[in-house]
């Protein structure tokens, strides 16, 4: 869905058949929740309304009447292009990964076809926006890239019944980067939460966009360029497990909270995959996107 403005009412409403995008502006840890209209360099400003998009927005079920709010309402729109775009909802109970989620990613990681979802925690505190700096760790040689489809959960949802119904329990999609350092994950002992909880290692967003506007979220393209060399190129029809399978066997061992991130794995093209192996180095771009997601773009620079 779509805003514009009338000017017989002086009301913003909604055109059918554009995209509902939720972004947050402004500094890191001051931004703001806006609603993006059919033009991206300004936003409906949603902070007479709400506080944020945090969880305690998603479980109190404000964004199925958003749209409504929004329209009903005369709130004012103002230009975002000045502005800093920060990861599109505030940090997240937790993230859980999905490892090996596509055939091809899981052979060039030399590793077998899981039978079952690989799952790992990555910290929450690792969410920044998607133009902020990529922060290369101390000591990192293999700092590394993957290009994943991020699911924010809108309910709290445990033991659910079937895949089925896991859907239900979606607020909505966004695009997500699994910054992975791979020495520290593979080479330095115990689990891979020490490769993939750096500072600044999920870069999230520009938006998120509700259930209702991704007809069929197996039918998605991902995409990667590293200083305009495409890298990885998929679609979320490859997935070995869907969307729905994960949110449902996920609610088998943990409860997912409203907020919570899953990122749902990563198609084949990262750099541990390639030969010879190929990492980030300071001063690189990264670009990256997913249909009707947006598209981030991000600098690699030295760790403080
Ligand atoms: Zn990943």
């Amino acid at each position: 869905m779509i805003y514009s403005y009338c000017v017989e009412t002086k009301l913003w409403c909604i055109k059918e058949g554009e995209l509902l995008r939720l972004v947050r502006c402004g500094p890191l840890g001051h931004e703001r929740p806006f609603l993006l209209t059919n033009n991206d360099d300004s936003a409906i400003a949603l902070s007479s309304i709400i506080d944020d998009f945090s969880p305690a927005f998603f479980s109190s079920g404000m964004l199925d009447s958003l749209g409504d709010i929004a329209r009903g309402k005369d709130l004012p729109r103002v230009s975002i292009r000045s502005e800093r775009i920060g990861p599109p909802i505030t940090t997240p109970q937790k993230i859980i990964c999905v490892g090996l989620n596509y055939r091809e990613h899981a052979t060039e990681a030399k590793m077998e076809i899981p039978t079952e979802p690989i799952i790992f925690m990555k910290a929450p505190n690792t969410i920044v926006g998607p133009t902020d700096d990529l922060i290369i760790p101390r000591n990192s040689l293999k700092t590394d890239w993957e290009v994943e489809l991020g699911v924010v959960i809108g309910k709290t949802a445990h033991y659910l019944e079937s895949p089925d119904i896991a859907l239900n329990y979606v607020a909505g999609y966004v695009l997500s980067n699994d910054v992975s350092e791979r020495e520290f994950q593979f080479e330095r002992g115990g689990q891979w939460d020490k490769g993939k909880s750096c500072k600044s290692f999920n870069p999230l967003g520009p938006w998120l966009v509700t259930p209702d506007d991704i007809p069929n979220v197996q039918d998605l393209n991902l995409w990667l360029d590293v200083d305009n060399v495409r890298k990885q190129s998929g679609t979320t029809f490859d997935m070995i497990f869907s969307v729905a399978y994960l949110i449902w066997y996920i609610s088998q061992f943990m409860v997912l909270e409203s907020g919570d991130l899953i990122n749902t794995g990563t198609p084949a093209g990262v750099g541990h995959g390639s030969t010879p192996a190929e990492y980030l180095s300071p001063y690189q771009e990264i670009r990256l996107g997913i249909t009707n997601l947006g598209e981030q773009r991000l600098r690699t620079v030295t760790s403080a």
